[in-house]
């Protein structure tokens, strides 16, 4: 509806966007209890090798089972969680539930691979993330390579960026990969790449998507894959959807994935039917042949 303000103008009140904040509001609330409540679930996507599909390691994404609203995507609540304390809450909870997941691969005789987390700021500037995954692994007498971390560009904005430094130095003495995730995207400087101790470089899925359609964005891609490359690090392709996307980039040299062509993020129960008994997570080779087919 309308209403008038000063000097006649109507000012239109956008009910769609009224209802909008107000359902956020809502939502902010509820988060606020959810981490109490046991409301959030982990989703696990595998990373793969492109050209045998079989299964490295998988990644761990939250969901929020909301009491009324069924299962929410991240993005529909992370960019409501204001200041640390929440995101804390919650990125200890999705830890603590991988950790009892991986206890449970391992005591089937399934080896997982590690399982990647995604580390926000809040986590890394101190010693929570730390002594966070250090705990989950002494309660569920897991190692330090059953784990991955993740984190985003943003980490390099950060005034504490030198803490941020210390932490993944830190996991990375313990055998742990660390990875640079929705590579393009943000605000890492060719300085950042240089200088930052990480293994594993993803391109952002953004890129991927634009492979077949976009002449540009497939050059972006070849970029990334030898820049990875000649930097030493893995390249690890995200969103891959078709077979065409995958095998140009095999065809580019990256060598592993992730995507709905492989397999959505699902439930622990349903990942690991894919996990053959004693499968061993092979570190992936940069292998010539893998090149060219
Ligand atoms: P991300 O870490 O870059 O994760 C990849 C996102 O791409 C996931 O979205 C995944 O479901 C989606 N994806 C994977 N393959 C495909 C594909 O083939 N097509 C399309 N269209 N999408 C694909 P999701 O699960 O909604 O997560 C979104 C973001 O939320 C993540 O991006 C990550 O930044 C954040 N996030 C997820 N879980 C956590 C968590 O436990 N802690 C923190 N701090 N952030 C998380
Ligand atoms: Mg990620
Ligand atoms: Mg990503
Ligand atoms: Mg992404």
């Amino acid at each position: 509806y309308t209403a008038k303000s000063g000097r006649n103008t109507a000012v239109i009140f956008d009910e769609a966007a009224l209802a909008r904040r107000l359902e956020e509001n809502q939502l902010s609330l509820a988060l606020i209890v959810a981490v109490d409540r046991n409301e959030f679930v982990v989703h696990y996507q595998p990373k793969v090798n492109l050209l045998t599909g079989e299964p490295l390691g998988f990644e761990a994404l939250v969901r929020w089972r909301h009491p009324n609203l069924g299962l929410l995507a991240p993005g529909r609540f992370l960019p409501l969680m204001e200041g640390p304390h929440l995101i804390r809450g919650m990125t200890r909870s999705v830890a603590s539930i991988v950790g009892r997941d991986l206890r449970a691969w391992k005591d089937a005789g399934l080896v997982p691979g590690p399982i990647a987390i995604n580390l926000p700021e809040a986590l890394l500037v101190g010693e929570d993330g730390y002594e966070m995954l250090a705990q989950v692994i002494r309660e569920n007498g897991l190692d330090w390579h059953d784990f991955a971390v993740e984190v985003t560009e943003d980490v390099f904005l950060n005034r504490n960026a030198d803490h941020i430094l210390e932490t993944v130095t830190r996991f990375r003495e313990h055998g742990l990969s660390v990875s640079l995730d929705d590579f393009g995207t943000g605000f890492a400087s060719l300085v950042h790449l240089r200088d930052f101790p990480f293994d594993e470089l993803k391109i952002d899925r953004s890129f991927v998507a634009d492979i077949g359609t976009d002449t540009r964005s497939e050059q972006i891609v070849r970029a990334m894959i030898d820049l990875s490359r000649n930097l030493g690090k893995r390249c690890v392709a995200e969103g891959i959807e078709t077979d065409m996307q995958r095998r140009f980039l095999v065809n580019a040299g990256c060598e592993i994935g992730q995507g709905y062509f492989f397999a959505k993020p699902q439930p622990a129960e349903v990942a690991s039917e894919r996990l053959p008994k004693g499968l061993v997570a092979a570190e992936p080779s940069m292998s010539a042949a893998a090149r060219h087919i």
